[in-house]
């Protein structure tokens, strides 16, 4: 899941939406940017790798401004590099956005606008939709808020995205389907957000936007629209909780609400990687491997803890689907011992963190009696991750 901030009023908009991200980490992410508008114009930041990554490369860069917009990236199009991170610029220049969800049509809508003159930087679909909404502004002569209106009634998907003008220094532009977004309304400022952690600092009234609407703050004023360009009276509501509380999701503790969490993990994990169409799953890191992993006779997870018991459910449903032999073990024990690993076994490492010592070692010991060694982590980057796309999955 990404993390969207953003903001427009009288303070300092880069080290709270910086702030802000660093809230929302926990949602996780692979990269992070932001986008300010000031007298240099509209400027774009942005960085794979943490949220302080970033704040290096802004380091000595002149930050001083009173909007802007942050985000962090969990990619679903287009690798996790500094190029495909948000926000995205449209093609003119004016428009930055960030977007937190998936673009499902997006691939003819690029098409059309190759067709149009249009060339793309990323890889993401999110800079489909932005030079979209430029295209319609462009050919309509409408307003930007049109634009935004009208391309949402031709998109597929879901997103929470807001947009920044460089011609409009006291104006965002937001909306939402699907994917969270939370509007801090505080005197003559305002906040976006995926989740309330970054804004209640600073305000504890909040409206939490709905699906199909947009929210454009303009000249510090708020109004809310539906699709059908109908206003909507907001409701705003006081959040009471403290930070933590609100962290943990209303749930006493954090593991009851991972645990709750679960179903809209998965599908936040598969996002992207589904095709509807045929009911495929696409995961680009297996796709080369695909046929040696369909003839193997035995698969191995090993794991650690948490990961230990994902790799038992996995076993469950491996056997019933492929009927491919799985074992599973604890890497601990599997580096200590002589496994019987024979060419033509996959391997499957999990760890959360990717740095999971003991399955580090597993790896190198299986990778050494000829295995396929496939990695499952969480963090992008971690040592996990590195070791499968260098050495196993070129
Ligand atoms: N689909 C977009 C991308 O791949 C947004 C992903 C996200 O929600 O962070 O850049």
């Amino acid at each position: 899941m990404c993390g969207i901030v953003a903001y427009v009023g009288n303070r300092e908009a880069a080290p709270l939406i910086i702030k802000g991200l660093k809230r929302l980490e926990y949602r996780g992410y692979d990269s992070a940017g932001v986008a300010l508008l000031n007298g240099d114009g509209l400027k774009v930041y942005k960085k794979k790798g943490k949220v302080v990554d970033l704040e290096n490369e802004l380091s000595g860069k002149n930050l001083s401004a009173k909007i802007g917009i942050g985000h962090t990236r969990w990619a679903t199009h287009g690798e996790p590099n500094d190029v495909n991170a948000h926000p995205h610029y449209s093609q003119n220049g004016r428009y930055a956005i960030i977007h937190n969800g998936i673009i499902e049509n997006y691939a003819s809508i690029k098409q059309i606008l190759k067709n149009h003159g249009y060339d793309f930087k990323s890889q993401t679909d999110t800079e489909v939709l932005v030079n979209f909404i430029e295209y319609i502004q462009n050919t309509r002569k409408s307003s930007i808020e049109e634009a935004v209106r009208l391309a949402l009634h031709e998109i597929v998907g879901a997103y929470a995205i807001v947009i920044i003008d460089r011609e409009n220094p006291r104006q965002l532009i937001a909306a939402r389907k699907g994917s969270p977004l939370v509007i801090g309304v505080g005197e003559d400022e305002y906040f976006f957000a995926s989740d309330a952690t970054p804004i209640i600092e600073y305000t504890k009234e909040v409206i939490y936007l709905d699906d199909l609407e947009i929210a454009i703050v303009k000249d510090g004023e708020l109004t809310v629209k539906n699709l059908q360009n109908q206003e909507i009276d907001p409701d705003i509501q006081t959040v009471e909780l403290e930070l933590e509380a609100i962290e943990k999701g209303g749930f006493d503790h954090f593991m009851l609400k991972e645990i709750f969490e679960q179903p809209r993990s998965i599908a936040d994990c598969l996002r992207g990687r589904l095709n509807t169409d045929d009911v495929l799953i696409q995961l680009g890191g297996l796709r080369d491997y695909l046929d040696k992993l369909a003839k193997a006779d035995r698969i191995v997870v090993v794991a650690c803890g948490t990961s230990w018991h994902a790799g038992l459910v996995a076993e469950y449903i491996f056997e019933e689907l492929a009927r491919i032999n799985v074992e599973v073990e604890y890497a601990s024990e599997f580096r200590y011992r002589n496994p019987i690993i024979r060419e033509g076994d996959f391997v499957i490492a999990i760890s959360q963190s990717g740095e999971t010592a003991d399955t580090l070692a597993a790896i190198e010991l299986a990778k050494s009696k000829g295995a396929t060694i496939i990695g499952v982590c969480n963090v992008v980057g971690s040592q996990t991750k590195r070791y499968h796309h260098r050495r196993f999955i070129p």
